[in-house]
């Protein structure tokens, strides 16, 4: 089925690192860690296994003299373990101070977030953030603009809504916060303009942490400059609550050709797998059609039809095979990423939705008779039957992949981020 293109807003490129935002760029998908920045070699090892998992870009807290001395360990530890992944500095409160006192470590960020809302008030905040804005031009690099709902410029805020409330008409409460957000990123980035910072060197982003807030927000803005957008929900919060927020908020704004890069913020259960939020960045993307990171599994939800626990089982070992082989397979084979599977539980939408996938198997349902016919670009290849389905179905994926995607010529190799080493 062909479908409308999503027509991207036309944005300024900038460039962060190996990494383009903007124009028309892929979006891309970053991530934060939330490990102690000074403990060096577990930051590493966590934006390693982001990088892993396909955060293009990674950013980290610096938050003190001691995280921001750990920061070109960090990149040189990276750096040793073969991956490329840009660094990301998340500053707040003291940023100027650790980037003019630790240059190396601005040397080997490649982008610098700066949240106006927290860069200090008055004449000192403004010479705070014209000491970050100096360190960025002295060393070429890009930063975010990124202002956010919890941490909003008050005094912009007082005044503001003194402004609204002499009107004939005053607007409500949070219209007029939704507003400040919108002038307070605009105005730091016209004055890290006139500071000397090129255009082409500002991302914008003005979180929030509701869905209706971030989606006007972002509509508003997106007619107000033509700086790239960093989309996130803020404070999304866990489990399935912070994947269904992020996924409402980020989609309608992407079908509408809004962002640039986008990171899912979740809040992982203690001892969980931060990774998460990476995958769910990608899922977002190649759901909508608009990239393609690992083939898609198509499975159905099984009902009455399929009591057995067989069809769950392959549907979520295929998947996580699929997932397993990609680094593999991304060096390997070009346009593997975009490999449809389906799995199905019975013959009521088993062979027709096995039609349209690349690979699709019906597994018998409750009463049916026991085989599971495979089928291959439409076709039915094959039926299989007995104890080893799984494991022959997953052979026939291998069998398909390798004859069926042109291998990579070693000049055409994906840019490579990452080689598996144990830090
Ligand atoms: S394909 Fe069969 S098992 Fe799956 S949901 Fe439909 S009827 Fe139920």
């Amino acid at each position: 089925m062909s479908h409308s293109p999503i027509l991207r807003r036309n944005t300024q490129v900038v460039q962060v690192g190996n990494i383009s935002i903007g124009g028309s760029s892929p979006i891309v998908v970053q991530s934060m860690t939330n490990t102690d920045t000074e403990d060096a070699e577990g930051t590493a090892r966590q934006v390693f296994e982001l990088a892993k998992a396909g955060s293009e870009l990674v950013r980290i807290t610096v938050n003190t003299t001691e995280a921001a001395a750990q920061v070109p360990r960090i990149r040189k530890m990276l750096d040793d373990m073969g991956c490329d992944v840009p660094l990301i500095g998340d500053f707040h409160y003291n940023g100027h101070r650790l980037l003019t006192e630790f240059p190396e470590c601005a040397q080997a960020l490649a982008k610098y977030r700066i949240n106006p809302g927290n860069v200090g008030k008055n004449r000192k905040g403004e010479d705070q953030f014209a000491m970050m804005i100096g360190v960025a031009k002295q060393y070429g690099k890009p930063v975010r603009i990124g202002v956010n709902w919890g941490s909003l410029d008050q005094d912009l805020v007082v005044r503001m809504m003194d402004a609204n409330a002499k009107l004939p008409q005053p607007k409500d409460v949070a219209e007029v916060t939704r507003e400040a957000l919108i002038v307070s990123a605009l105005e730091a980035a016209k004055r890290a303009e006139e500071l000397g910072l090129s255009h082409d060197q500002i991302v914008l982003s003005c979180k929030v942490s509701e869905v209706q807030d971030l989606i006007a927000v972002y509509r508003e803005l997106t007619t107000r400059s033509d700086y790239p957008l960093h989309l996130g929900l803020t404070e999304a919060g866990m489990g399935s609550k912070g994947i269904v927020a992020s996924t409402a908020a980020l989609s309608v704004l992407l079908q509408q050709g809004i962002g640039d890069t986008i990171r899912v913020s979740l809040t992982p259960e203690p001892g969980g797998d931060r990774t998460q939020e990476v995958v769910v960045a990608q899922e977002i993307l190649q759901t909508m059609g608009l990239r393609a990171f690992a083939p898609m599994v198509t499975a159905c939800p099984g009902c009455g039809r399929t009591t057995s626990t067989v069809f769950q089982e392959l549907a979520q070992n295929i998947q996580t095979y699929l997932r397993a082989q990609m680094p593999t397979w991304r060096e390997q084979f070009v346009g593997v990423e975009e490999m449809r599977v389906a799995v199905m539980g019975c013959i009521v939408n088993g062979p027709g939705e096995s039609k349209l996938a690349n690979i699709g198997i019906s597994l018998p349902g409750t009463g049916e008779s026991p085989s599971a016919p495979v089928y291959v670009d439409g076709e039915k290849t094959v039926t299989l039957r007995g104890d080893n389905i799984a494991d022959e179905f997953t052979q026939i994926v291998n069998d398909y992949v390798t004859s069926k995607y042109a291998k990579r010529a070693s000049s055409d190799k994906p840019a490579k981020r990452i080689e598996i080493k144990a830090v």
